[in-house]
């Protein structure tokens, strides 16, 4: 995602509006799936001021995924602002978030950065989800069950058959 900053250098204080759309694949996190609905969408703008370029905006994009708890189809939504701060004089520029080439500045590492600290760790269907049973399978959302879930320490099952 390369932003032409050249106009804003030369121009102490102007603003480059920052209106984009970038594709993404799906995304694998912490053994989920997300995938995206269309572009993620980013917007804001970047200013220059003594050599330091400002950059304000926000990331947004809607998302499917499964709950993590019972597999049933989660939608959910992504708005994440951004404030950040760099120096556009800097010669031996080095950042994860930012990539200076002469007058291109390429935002991808900052955007990644945002999608990635943000998506959920364990995206649930609702905050109480109940999952499945363990035994049967059924949504313990929808259904009681009678099957015993109790789990049994396999080296006292060794010790229960040997009395
Ligand atoms: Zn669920
Ligand atoms: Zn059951």
């Amino acid at each position: 995602m390369k932003l032409n900053i050249g106009p804003i250098l030369k121009n102490e204080g102007s603003i480059l509006n920052i209106d984009i759309e970038t594709e993404t694949g799906p995304l694998e996190y912490l053994g989920n799936t997300f995938v995206f609905d269309g572009p993620l969408k980013v917007t804001g703008g970047i200013r220059s001021i003594g050599g330091i370029l400002e950059l304000s905006g926000a990331v947004s994009g809607s998302y499917s995924t499964t709950c993590c708890s019972c597999g049933k189809a989660v939608k959910g939504r992504l708005e994440v602002p951004f404030d950040e701060t760099v120096n556009g004089e800097t010669e031996d520029f080095d950042s994860e978030c930012f990539a200076l080439n002469g007058p291109t500045l390429d935002i991808s590492g900052l955007i990644n950065a945002l999608v990635w600290g943000n998506l959920p760790m364990r995206p649930l269907c609702r905050e109480d989800c109940k999952g499945l049973c363990s035994v049967c399978g059924c949504d313990l959302n929808e259904k009681v069950c009678n099957c015993d879930r109790t789990v049994y320490d396999p080296r006292l099952a060794i010790l229960r058959e040997r009395h």
